[in-house]
């Protein structure tokens, strides 16, 4: 039977911002309370992101103490929703999934499907989304292959990025900072690396699109910020578009528009939530990713950390020291 509201639950908990060290593991934290329309989750497996970085930081404003967390999956403890009985294998993505069990409201609910493990579910979701949905709202098609620059292309949403556009016939040029993990995204599709730690970055990305009829790559992924993000304004073709969406080096700093018009470069500075806003636009995708997981993109997990070892998993993760997911096992 499902555990009363407010008894104790394992989970990890921030009471100050700062580094992996203020990411406290307790036994005690209050199981939530169901609002009306949601389901208690628990959690089998939770998704690390870069995000979760951010939250710990103060980066990213929430008030404490907070439980962060963005995704996991595992299943329905206690529901009311005619949708999703109790035992029901569930992924989702929403706040606070660093704990045993966790509220969500059912219409954020995504099923896990029969031939999808939840460690898988919580491996994939929210960076195939990211890289599926930025993909899929740019205008770029399979039809007219173009050339595509990855930053941190053997990261989380790296490798998904790399694995989707490669497959759908672009050009892949693969960033990261080793060798070990360029010659991974050459292995997952790229058709170029390039390690910037040791080449200088805008002059490689330069030399590989000289005979590019708009003078550089036509479209750049890029979740490194701050370090990267003048390289890409200067190597950028002529209308060529920047997708600017992480802080991983820091936050771009304010960019002055009139930078944008030496070459008509279109600026994107998405969300994933922003484009998985409606049930329509979740189901939609969220049904095209797990036809992904049937081929076209392997997912490939670092590893899987006991929920207790989350600091670890986060000074992996900010240290560079990673390949594809971290997962924290409950
Ligand atoms: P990754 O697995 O990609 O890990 C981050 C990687 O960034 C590192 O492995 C490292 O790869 C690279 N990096 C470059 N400079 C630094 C630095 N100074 N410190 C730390 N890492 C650095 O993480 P995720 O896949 O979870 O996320 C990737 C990016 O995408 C993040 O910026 C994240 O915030 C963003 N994101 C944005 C979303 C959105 O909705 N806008 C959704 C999901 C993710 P290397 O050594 O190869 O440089």
């Amino acid at each position: 039977s499902p555990p009363a509201a407010g008894s104790g639950m394992r989970g990890i908990v921030i009471e100050e911002h700062g580094g992996p060290e203020k990411l406290k593991y307790s036994t005690e934290l209050p199981v939530p309370e169901m609002k009306d329309g949601e389901v208690l989750v628990k959690n089998e497996y939770i998704g690390v992101n870069y995000i979760d970085t951010y939250f710990r930081t103060g980066l990213y404003a929430a008030p404490l103490p907070l439980i962060t967390g963005k995704e996991a999956a595992g299943t329905v403890a206690s529901s009311s929703s005619p949708s999703f009985p109790t035992g029901t294998k569930v992924t989702y993505i929403l706040d606070h999934s660093y704990a045993e069990y966790t509220a969500v409201p059912a219409a954020q609910l995504i099923p896990v499907p029969p031939g999808i493990s939840t460690q898988t579910a919580a491996a994939s979701l929210l960076q195939g989304l990211t890289a599926l949905t930025f993909i899929r709202e740019l205008p770029i098609t399979p039809s007219e292959p173009k050339t595509v620059v990855v930053m941190a292309a053997a990261g989380g949403v790296g490798q998904w990025l790399v694995q989707i556009l490669a497959s759908e016939g672009h050009t892949v040029i693969a960033a990261a900072g080793s060798r070990t993990k360029v010659d991974l995204a050459l292995a997952l599709g790229a058709a170029h690396g390039i390690n910037y730690s040791a080449e200088p970055l805008v002059d490689r990305i330069r030399e590989l699109t000289k005979s590019h009829p708009l003078g550089g790559p036509d479209v750049m992924f890029d979740g490194v910020g701050k370090a990267t993000f003048d390289g890409d304004l200067e190597v950028v073709a002529r209308k060529g578009t920047l997708v600017i969406f992480g802080n991983a080096s820091g936050a771009v700093p304010p960019v002055d528009l009139l930078r944008l018009a030496k070459k008509n470069t279109k600026v994107l500075r998405p969300t994933l939530f922003g484009y998985i806003a409606t049930p329509e636009e979740r189901q939609k995708y969220a049904k095209e990713l797990w036809g992904l997981l049937e081929g076209k993109v392997k997912v490939s997990i670092h590893e899987t950390y006991p929920m207790e070892e989350v600091r670890r998993a986060h000074e992996d993760l900010e240290g560079r020291k990673t390949m594809g997911k971290l997962v924290l096992q409950v």
